[in-house]
């Protein structure tokens, strides 16, 4: 008689990248079996794709190489299995055109003493399958905009149950979420990653996105990140870095010469903060005007506000207001970084 021995030992391992579509990148993801737990992260292995699928090579020469360089828990398989966020090279070995990722986590290592701390507050709204936002009810008759923001309610809040799933699933990651609240749109909702080093928080941003998404499917829910998803008087959605340096935290003298900087590449950093963002920054619905740079001290029409506390003590840190929701974290981040500090 023939044992059939079982084999308790695999686990999964969902290998995690961003593709090479435009002008906003969709996170891929696929599985490989691995033989055993993994300890270390070195024995996790170097994988591929084909880059003719996502917009990341030509057919006839399309292997792409996935990068192992963070593994998280898996929340939503449990067990032993991981997440594997992966970054894309070529078979040369060369950082891939579409791997933003890489400048970032040079900037990070080369600026590493001037402390720059980051935190992205993502919004989000959730669509029904037709594409309509998830909220927007025939039966419930619709408000304008005022209850919904940190709202209560069956009328009101539309999507908890996978908001709370999503919660959890980051925590049981190890993320680094600091909060969550229901936004000023129906359906739309917010959470907050960091505050940590850039590369940190733009990576758990991707899981975080990653884990929504992939849970959405589960709640037959939609996850959309576009800066506008409702036309007419309703709030876009936005991704606001909150950020300091070890300077800034110190002392005010270096905040004018910051926004001064910041001024003078407005453009450069509208160029980088989310497609579609002219139709988010109208200067309504809590926006500066995307062709405008404004400052002001909790001034949620600016394009960068100074917290009170901040204002108060002379230090502390300054918030972008400009980041759409579908920002590349690493080009975003990449951009703020140098344009303060270099
Ligand atoms: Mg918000």
């Amino acid at each position: 008689m023939s044992m059939i021995k079982p084999d308790f030992e695999k686990i999964k391992a969902e290998y995690i990248w961003l593709d090479g579509t435009k002008p906003t990148a969709y996170i891929r993801s696929k599985t490989k079996i691995l033989e055993k737990r993994i300890d270390l992260f070195e024995d996790v292995p170097i994988w591929g794709f084909d880059g003719s699928s996502t917009n990341q090579a030509e057919g006839h020469s399309s292997d792409c190489v996935l990068k192992p360089v963070k593994v998280y828990k898996d929340p939503i398989r449990g067990g032993d299995n991981i997440i594997v966020l992966s970054e894309v090279y070529t078979v040369d070995d060369e950082v891939h055109s579409s791997n933003n990722r890489a400048s970032l986590r040079e900037l990070v290592e080369l600026y590493e003493y001037k402390n720059f701390i980051c935190g992205i507050e993502q919004e989000y709204t959730f669509l029904k399958l037709d594409g309509t936002p998830y909220g927007f009810l025939e039966s419930i008759n619709m408000d304008k905009q005022g209850k919904y923001y940190c709202g209560v309610g069956a009328d009101k809040i539309f999507g908890r149950e996978l908001v709370e799933d999503h919660l959890d699933a980051c925590l049981n990651a190890g993320l680094e979420i600091e909060g969550i609240n229901c936004e000023v749109m129906p359906g739309q909702h917010e959470y907050q990653i960091g505050a940590k080093d850039a590369l940190t928080v733009a990576d758990d941003l991707i899981i975080a996105r990653y884990l929504l998404e992939r849970l959405g499917e589960k709640h037959s829910i939609v996850v959309t990140l576009a800066p506008k998803p409702a036309k007419g008087d309703w709030n876009g959605a936005g991704a606001h870095i909150n950020f300091s340096t070890a300077e800034m935290m110190e002392s005010n003298s270096v905040f004018e010469n910051i926004i001064d900087k910041l001024k003078s590449k407005h453009f450069e950093h509208i160029a980088v903060y989310g497609a579609g963002i002219e139709e988010r920054l109208t200067g309504a619905h809590e926006t500066c005007k995307f062709d405008t740079f404004r400052c002001g001290v909790s001034d949620r029409g600016a394009s960068i506000r100074i917290p009170w506390k901040t204002a108060k003590e002379g230090k502390g840190h300054l918030e972008d207001r400009r980041p759409c929701a579908n920002i590349d974290p690493y080009e975003a981040l990449a951009k703020l970084m140098s344009t303060i500090i270099e």
